[in-house]
């Protein structure tokens, strides 16, 4: 405690030096709040921050509607349409362009960096960090954090237990351990009384062994359709075959919106993909028939999404000898063929995290989190932020939206309690 000015240590202790952690606490400093400390219990700070989006951060998505917005966290939702609006995506664009960081947009909607590269994300937090004097310390694990019966004389509701420092007495806390996978993250929100909902992975890519696939890693289509039989779980999206079976944001998005169903299945279900949605194979074919009579099918692909390679492959599972021209196509080759192209079924026998992107489903329940500041309902100057929510979002930078969303209310919050 500081005796001099009889106030508590600190006024906000922020648990976890990820983005949200960061985003809190540089919120909470600039709109007012004094001696903010961050404590991370690894020795590096920002660490996915720095290889987010193989190494360029995808910091957000250029979506700049709410209602819109919020329809791509498969957890949070309609939750969260009050909190982004108050920040939304425009917020989180202008809030790093006003601090020289100027942010470009793909043509999915992903908008990253100009430079390409995360650590321009993480030399702007760090300096942010650095110029409102937040103290930050790495190597420093929060083993508890315990609520004192009532507010003291100096303004102080907890102490935070910490692995090298003993106990450090503040006013506010702001939880941003990330997701509650990891033991230690879930501890603290479990140890105050908080409920969890389990965590389950999401976006995480399907292992098939098919020979459509079968060595054809590396191919994409840019649009393709997945259903999962027996569930009305469904999503569109570019589709990548990888050395496992199926990969890309379309496989990602139905992971997302069914990452809790198909962990309850073991990953062991099969799904339905329509290589070409919104065109009907069969009316394709007998134009080409028409059309292409004398020509080999397997001259060249007769969709512009599907490369030669994978529509030679189309050809051999169909069982279709390679020099059959378009004007021999059997009714039982042409059946099977359109089959393929709009109604493939595979097994999925597992799954694999996707490298580039993965995060968990789970976290604190949001009923017992107050949306519009962050704060638990259960202790008065307890927020949290992040990943540690149970809010998770499909890939395209909406679970970094979410981290600085929740940072912000929570910061802004905080820095009005004082
Ligand atoms: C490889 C990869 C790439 C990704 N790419 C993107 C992307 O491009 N765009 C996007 O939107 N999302 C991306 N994500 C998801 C995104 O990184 C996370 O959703 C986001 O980082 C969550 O931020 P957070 O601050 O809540 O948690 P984290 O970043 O996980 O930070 C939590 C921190 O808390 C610390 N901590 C935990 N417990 C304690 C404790 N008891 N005491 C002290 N410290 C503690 C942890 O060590 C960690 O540093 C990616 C994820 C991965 C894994």
């Amino acid at each position: 405690m500081n005796s001099e000015t009889n106030s508590p240590s600190y006024e906000l202790i922020t648990i976890g030096g990820g983005a949200a952690g960061f985003f809190g606490s540089i919120s909470a400093a600039e709109h007012g709040c004094d001696r903010v400390l961050i404590l991370e219990k690894s020795a590096k700070l920002l660490g996915k921050v720095k290889i987010s989006g193989g190494g360029r951060c995808n910091v957000t998505h250029h979506c700049f509607e709410a209602r819109e917005l919020s329809k791509y966290y498969p957890r949070g939702e309609k939750s969260l349409i009050g909190p982004l609006s108050r920040w939304g995506a425009q917020d989180t664009v202008d809030w790093f362009t006003e601090r020289g960081v100027e942010l470009k947009t793909e043509s999915d909607g992903r908008m990253f960096p100009i430079t390409d590269n995360s650590q321009t994300i993480i030399d702007c937090l760090m300096r942010e960090a650095q110029r409102l004097r937040i103290e930050i310390q790495c190597s420093n694990g929060v083993d508890a954090v315990e609520p004192l019966d009532a507010e003291q004389d100096d303004g102080a509701r907890f102490l935070v237990h910490t692995q090298k420092q003993g106990s450090l007495r503040t006013r506010s806390v702001l939880i941003a351990s990330g997701g509650i996978r990891l033991g230690s993250s879930a501890k603290l929100p479990a140890q105050l009384g908080h409920q969890l909902e389990p965590a389950v992975p999401s976006l995480f890519t399907f292992n098939i062994k098919h020979a459509l696939l079968d060595e054809l890693q590396g191919i994409s289509v840019p649009n393709g359709e997945v259903s999962i039989h027996q569930s009305k779980l469904q999503a569109s999206g570019p589709l990548l075959i990888t050395h496992w079976g199926l990969s890309g944001p379309g496989i990602l998005r139905v992971s997302a919106w069914g990452a809790r169903e198909l962990a309850e299945r073991d990953y062991q279900f099969d799904i339905q993909v329509n290589w070409l949605p919104g065109l009907d194979a069969a009316a394709q074919v007998k134009r080409l028939r028409n059309e292409w009579g004398k020509r080999q099918l397997s001259t060249r692909s007769p969709f512009p999404a599907i490369s030669k390679r994978l529509w030679t492959r189309f050809l051999s599972c169909a069982g279709i000898p390679e020099n059959q021209t378009w004007a021999q196509l059997s009714k039982h080759h042409s059946q099977e063929l359109c089959t393929l192209l709009n109604r493939c079924t595979f097994q999925v026998l597992g799954k694999s995290i996707n490298k580039d992107e993965f995060v968990t489903a789970g976290g604190v329940v949001l009923k017992e989190v107050a949306l519009k500041t962050m704060q638990s309902k259960l202790h008065q100057g307890l927020y949290f932020a992040g990943e540690v929510l149970n809010i998770d979002g499909i890939t395209g930078g909406f679970n970094f939206q979410n981290a600085w969303t929740s940072g912000h209310h929570a910061g802004r919050a905080i820095a009005s309690d004082i």
